[in-house]
Formats: structure tokens, sequence, C-alpha cells
């Protein structure tokens, strides 16, 4: 009997395809393992073997695999289980998630690259006696040239099937595979300076000064630490130090080596930062104990459960308790967290706790780090509980217990592009029930669907009402700023009433945070004789002003030119911006407190390497007094010294063009509310607006969820939206305006027969046109009594359809499932 295996390819590809195997492969073989096969003319792939059999293809005459690559399987059946599910529910295919799933370096194929691991010292070759030939060789090409392809090694070797090869040889650490351009990740520290022990008073000065008669430049950084230390009661950093005394790092190193100053580091954790020696030990307060009960029956009954935990009510701990649970019973835990809230702290706090049972699973990490953690998983070897970010959820665990959703109300659990088009939470839900394990969504502010959920009696609930330590909730309040600018009470972009407030909170050494969700300068450039506003030429939208180095750029492509003073249009010279962003209110603060530090947030500032840890230790660190910034800011931190924070305007958040805009508005103003007042003083937090009297503002300065959940639902209802209606968009781009408008118009025609009702569109979005492909969406809205599953299939078979027709092939579909 002759033997095959249907194969995962990681393409885009409907189908799987079918191989053969000899029988002593066929002996090896098991469903999950890794196999070479050739694909195409030339091209060969690691795939997943996802079927073994003995019936072969009818279409096509089955080729042999090139080679296997696994002793053993690299994907469970429950990953494959998950894949099936995501490709089904998401219409999307099971190529497209197996790239998405695996660490590249798992997945070699004939365009992998590979260079030399750092850690190996390659001009050793000659004497490293545990390199086999073929080893010798690519090693040795690698010293002429630092990054070889798969391709090329074919050549070297001169033989067709080198994977293991280059598989064993990453698993030895003699090279990397599709090494990413980020490389490891490690937050740094900062180091600050002070004077050593023995000559901390000030009469030691003198002594000191003549003992460094000779070094000029050592004497001035010595007299500067002594009037810094005078001006402020903060710690000195060694780079503010070096830039107020205009000294070089080997003045200071010179005085740290004479014993006068001393370098350190402030540790960032916060649980140590308070000096709290109890750290590993968690004690509930009365109200953390009933919020774990409730959980804990609310799992009796059903397999998820809501936590709505107000801002520092320490939703964590009780997490911890619960993950503590599960680990004694032997099994694992995945802690899944957005990617911007997966910082450094949690993490610190998590391993504090548990030690090395907390593996990190990150975007950052290097592609090596990611394979490691990944093997752990897989084989148990080490670490049970996963902290990670959205595509965590494709790790193999084995024995899962629980799955924490913290943030869970966040939008970036869901994937837009590319395909697969999940959302980490919803699928988390169903990966956890493979193993009959619990979930748990976490959030202050919970999303409507989800609470609807609780509502309908599907998920359990649990609350927690207060601040963690008796914290008092900040006190939010509302300027009306229509009413400031009439009295005349405006600079700049700031009210009389929040200007105070800043003041007044600097005067007391605490610290401000300033939220605008737009960044750059200001939005727009207008000509005020002919109304022309400079435009992408790539994208719908108007060009945003950006002063720091005085360019309009596009934030959807990229495109730049140098800022204009004339209109393009009409010549004028009466241009102004309208709107504004982050920039500009970092530039009238300078202007306002120019002794101050101020700081900004934004994609921007935060694109280096290490940039955003920056500016957070630093912030922590008390170095900054005013930081201003966009929803960054909102994202699970938490400052210690914060009393104010100001939302410069709430207006444009609320007029998004989206359905659930006033859902995000709500909940982003309570989480930046939120950052406000973590200590025993009350916090303050001033919400600048031109509509004092929406709904929704009130609604959060009263802390009115319930109301706000209802008010939302009746309009969803009314609307036909999420979570009342199901929706699937389908999306067309091409850069062929005309055949785009045909295509989509066609395709919606073909719904419209099928489905009576419930097909909107095709219609442009808010952003018509984007690198100069022009979209259009066509909306297919489900109510509840309609089957889902049909419905999916129709889709599918439109698109299908469509993508048969000869004269729309040069238009792109995609399909997104739950596409919000
Ligand atoms: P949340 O995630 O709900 O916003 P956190 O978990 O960050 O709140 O908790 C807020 C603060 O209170 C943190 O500094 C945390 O260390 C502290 N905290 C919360 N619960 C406890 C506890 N049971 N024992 C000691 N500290 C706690
Ligand atoms: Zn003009
Ligand atoms: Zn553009």
């Amino acid at each position: 009997m002759s033997f095959f295996i249907d194969v995962i390819v990681p393409l885009p590809l409907e189908q799987r395809f079918t191989y053969s195997v000899t029988d002593e492969e066929h002996e090896r073989l098991q469903i999950g393992m890794r196999v070479a096969v050739p694909f195409g003319k030339r091209k060969v792939y690691t795939s997943i073997v996802a079927k073994i059999h003995s019936t072969p293809p009818v279409r096509y005459e089955a080729k042999p695999v090139e080679e296997l690559l696994d002793e053993s399987p690299t994907v469970t059946a429950y990953q494959l289980k998950l894949w099936k599910w995501i490709a089904d529910y998401y219409l999307c295919t099971e190529g497209e998630i197996l790239k998405s799933a695996l660490p590249s370096a798992l997945l070699i194929e004939s365009e992998t690259v590979i260079e030399p691991h750092p850690d190996y010292d390659i001009n050793t070759i000659d004497e490293d006696k545990h390199l086999n030939d073929s080893e010798y060789l690519i090693l040795q090409a690698l010293q002429k040239q630092s990054l070889l392809k798969i391709s090329e090694i074919t050549l070297i070797l001169d033989r067709k099937t080198i994977f293991p090869v280059i598989n064993a040889m990453a698993e030895k650490g003699l090279i990397l595979i599709n090494q990413e351009l980020n490389k490891q990740y490690k937050p740094k520290l900062q180091k600050y300076i002070k004077l050593s022990d023995h000559y901390s008073s000030e009469t030691e000065l003198p002594g000191l000064l003549e003992s460094l008669e000779r070094a000029n430049k050592q004497k001035e950084a010595l007299l500067k630490l002594f009037s810094l230390k005078a001006q402020t009661k903060k710690p000195i950093s060694l780079k503010v130090l070096k830039e107020e005394a205009g000294v070089s790092d080997s003045v200071i190193k010179s005085l740290v080596d004479k014993s006068i100053f001393e370098e350190y580091h402030i540790k960032k954790d916060r649980i140590q930062y308070d000096g709290d020696s109890s750290s590993h030990q968690i004690n509930l307060n009365d109200y953390q104990t009933e919020a774990l009960e409730d959980i804990k029956n609310g799992f009796n009954k059903h397999p998820v459960c809501l936590l709505q935990g107000v801002t520092s009510s320490g939703k964590t701990e009780v997490y911890i308790k619960l993950i503590e649970k599960v680990i004694r019973e032997g099994k694992q835990t995945l802690y899944l967290l957005p990617e911007i809230a997966l910082t450094t702290q949690l993490i610190q706090r998590l391993q504090d706790y548990f030690g090395d049972q907390v593996l990190v699973y990150h975007s950052k990490y290097s592609v090596n780090e990611r394979v490691e953690v990944y093997r752990h998983v897989l084989n148990g070897t080490k670490g049970k509980i996963v902290i990670g970010a959205r595509s965590s959820i494709f790790l193999p665990f084995q024995d899962l217990g629980l799955i924490v959703v913290d943030e869970s109300h966040e939008s970036s659990f869901k994937q837009f592009d590319p395909a697969p088009r999940y959302h980490a939470r919803d699928t988390a839900i169903v990966l956890a029930s493979f193993f009959k394990a619990k979930t748990l969504l976490g959030t202050a502010t919970p999303s409507v669907e989800s609470f609807h959920n609780v509502k309908q009696d599907k998920y359990a609930f649990a609350q927690l009402t207060r601040r963690y330590g008796n914290v008092i909730p900040p006190k939010i309040e509302l300027v009306d700023l229509k009413d400031q600018q009439r009295k005349q009470k405006m600079t700049g972009h700031f009210s009389e009433t929040l200007l105070n407030a800043i003041k007044e909170t600097l005067k007391q050494g605490q610290q401000v945070i300033l939220f605008q969700n737009r960044r750059g300068f200001s939005p727009i450039l207008e000509c005020n004789t002919c109304g022309h506003a400079p435009q992408c030429p790539n994208c719908d939208v108007s060009l945003t002003y950006h002063k720091h180095n005085n360019t309009l750029r596009c934030h959807y492509c990229g495109y730049h030119i140098a800022m204009q003073t004339k209109c393009m249009a009409c010549g004028s010279n009466d241009v102004t911006t309208k709107g504004f962003g982050t920039e500009q209110i970092e530039t009238e603060l300078h202007a306002m407190f120019e002794d101050k530090v101020i700081k900004r947030m934004d994609l921007d500032t935060t694109r280096g390497k290490y940039a955003y840890e920056k500016i957070i230790s630093a912030f922590e660190n008390r170095e900054i007094d005013i930081l201003v910034g966009t929803q960054m800011l909102t994202k699970g931190l938490d400052f210690r010294h914060v009393k104010l924070v100001g939302v410069m305007n709430a207006d444009s958040l609320l007029n998004f063009p989206d359905f659930r805009a006033h859902e995000r508005s709500f909940q982003l103003l309570v989480q930046v509310a939120g950052r406000a007042g973590r200590t025993e003083e009350q916090g303050q937090v001033l919400i600048q607006t031109y509509n004092p009297y929406h709904r929704i503002l009130q609604q959060v300065t009263t802390n009115s969820y319930d109301e706000m959940f209802k008010e939302q639902l009746d309009e969803r209802r009314h609307f036909k939206y999420p979570p009342l209606f199901r929706m699937i968009k389908i999306t067309f781009k091409s850069r062929d305006l005309n055949k785009m408008n045909e295509g989509s118009d066609w395709l919606a025609l073909y719904y419209r027969q099928i489905f009576t009702t419930n097909v909107l569109g095709p219609e442009f979005p808010a952003i018509s046109r984007i690198r100069n492909q022009y979209h259009k969406n066509i909306l297919i809205k489900i109510p509840h009594d309609q089957s889902l599953a049909k419905t999916k299939a129709y889709v599918k078979a439109g698109v299908d359809k469509f993508k048969s027709i000869a004269q729309f092939r040069s238009i792109k579909v995609v399909v997104n499932v739950d596409p919000y």
C-alpha cells in the first residue's frame, strides 16, 4: 500500500495539498510534524502534516515529500483544531493562519535568510570539532557573506535536502533564521549619579574641591551636582548631569573611580519602589476576596466570567490568586494583554510573584526568543504562565486551565490586516473551551458586547467597585470651551480652568498628564482666500503639519512635503492651521512653563527601539513634569504622582464616524481619567469640550457605565448593529476606480438576490483612497435568527464567483467577519 499526507502550506490557498511518502517515512510520521515539500516550479516550503492516509489525489499526481523535519510534532492536535475553527469562522485559509501562528524560524522556505549567530565566533570554525562537513561549508560561506538564502545554500552543498541541516544549526546556536530587525528586547535601566556616602554633607565640599584642584572639568561636575541637588529633590540622572555640567562620560567616570561619585539604578518596579517587603505575598482585601469568590462561583455555571473593576481596584491581584490555583492543579495559564499594555511594570510584577514560571511572548522579542517560548510551552519544560499579546493564542498549549484577557475591551485584540482577521478575545474563549478551561475577561470599561453577554446570562459577572487601599476616585469635571471662549479665558488651547489646575499641581510637585488624540502639530493647513487644504496625492486625506521638521505629512502613506507659506492653489499668503495635535500642545506648554520638563508620547516620539520605555521610566522617576500624549497614555500604566489629567478636546473622539464612537469615547475617557490620583490624594480630571451636555460626557463624569450601556444598546438595536446584529464586511481595493465600482456593484447585486435585506453598499469609507488604491465596502448585517454558517457559506460563494470573473481579477477582495 502506498501512503499519502495532506499538508497545510504557509500560503493563502484554499485546500490542503497531498504528497506521497515512503513506507519508511510513513512509519516515522505523525500528525503535526513539519515536512519540507516542493511547491510550484522550484520552491520548497515547510508545511504541517494535517492528515495521513492512503487515498491518492484525484486531480493531480502526488509529488513525494522532500524530507521530514521533526522527530515529534511541532503543532498539536488542539492547534490544528483551532486553526480549522478560525478558518471557518473568519473565512480565511489555514495557510494564512499557519504563517501567523508559528514563529518564522520554524517555517523555513527557499527564500528564508540565515545569518551567523552573534554568540558564535565564526572565526573559529577551523578549530571547532563539533561541526560536520555541511555545517562547516555553510559557516565558511557566511564568513564571506553575512547573509545567505536557503536557495543559495542548496548550491553550496550541492544537494537538495538541506532544511534539516539548517534547523539543526539553529538549534545548536550556530546561526539565526529569519531574524527580523527587532533585536533582543531588554528594557534599559537608566543610570543615576549621587555623591558617595562618605562625602554626603556640605562641609566636605571645600576639601573635595581642593583635591580636584587640577581637574577643572571634574570640579565643575561636582559643583553642578551640588547645585542640582539643592534645586530639586529628585534623583539626578547621568544624562542630565552631563548636559548641565557640559562634561563627557569620562569625566564622570573618573569621579566614580575616585569614589567621589556613585552610580546607581532606580528599580522601576513599584512594589519594591514602595519599599514593601511583603511584596511576594498578596493579601486580598474584602472587596477583592468577594470578587474572587464571585468569579469562582461564576465559573461553576459559566465557562466565561466578566470582571468589571474600576481602575486601580487591584484586578491584577485577583488574577494572580486565580492563576495560583490553576498552577497548583498543574495546568497552564494564558494571560492576554494588548501589545502596548504589555509593560515591564506588569511583567515584573508577575515575575516577582511567580518567578521563572512566567514566559513572555511579545512581538518585540526576537524570532529566536519566540521559538524558545514556543518550545517551552510545547514540551512543558518551563513556565506554566504565558503572558503575551494577541498572537499568543497560537502557542501549543498542552493543558490549559485558565485564560485571563486583561483590558478586554481593547479593540487591538482584533487583527485587521493581514488575514487571519481574528479577534483574540473571542478566539481565546474558543481555545479555552477545547480544554474545558475558564476564561476571565477583566476591564474597567467592558465592551458593550461582553456586557450584553452578561445580561443574556451567557457570562458570569463579578465586580470591584473600589480602588485599592481606599484611594479616592478622581474628581471628573467638564470645562465648557464655548463659555471660556466667550469670556476670553483661553490661552491657546488651554482654558483658564485647566491652566490654573496645571499650575497648582506643578506647585505641589505633582505630575500632569494631558491627552490629545491627534498627533502632529495641527491636522490641516487651510487657505483663507480660497479654502484649499493641501491633500496627499496618494490618499484621500489632508496633510498634517509637523512643526519640528517643518513638513506636511500624510499619516497613511508617509508622503511629505515642505511646509507651505503660500496657498498651492491660489498663491495667497493668507494660510492658517486648523485643529491641533500633541505637538502643538507641547509647544504651547513650553512657552508657558519654561522651567518645567515637558515631554510628548505618541507614534512620532516612540518609534526608536526603547523610546517608549524611556519616556515611561523618565516619567515614573519624576524627571518629567507634564506628559502630553495620545491613547498610548491610557494603557495599563500606573504612575504614582499624577494628580491631574487633562483632556484637551473630547469632541474629536465623539465625532468619529463609527457606530462604536460613543462606546469608545466612554472607555477612553474613563481609562485616561483612571491615571489620576492613584495615591492617597484625590486626583483631578478636567475634560475640555464644546458639548458639555453630551450624554456620553455626562456619563463619564458620573461614572454611569450601566446607563451608557443601556443607551448604546438601544441605539444598536435601532440601527441594526452588533451585538444585536452580526456583521461581515467585504472590502474592495483597486487602483482602477471604474473597475472597482463595477466589481463591487456586481457582488452587491449578487448578495441582494440572496439576502433580500441587510446588504448595505457598496459605499466609500471615510477615507476612500489610501496609497493610490480606492476602497469600497459592502456590509452584510446578520440578525440573530439567521444561520451564521449558511450566511458565511453564501458570502464565500459570492467571493469565489467574483474571483473567477476575468475582468475583476485586478480587484483585491478582503472579507472581514466581525469587522469591529
Ligand atoms: P487595576 O489593574 O485594577 O487598575 P492594579 O492591579 O494595578 O489595579 O492595582 C492598583 C494598585 O494597588 C497597585 O499598585 C497594586 O500593587 C495595589 N494593590 C492592589 N491590590 C493589592 C493587594 N491585595 N495587596 C497589596 N497591594 C495591592
Ligand atoms: Zn488659496
Ligand atoms: Zn498618503
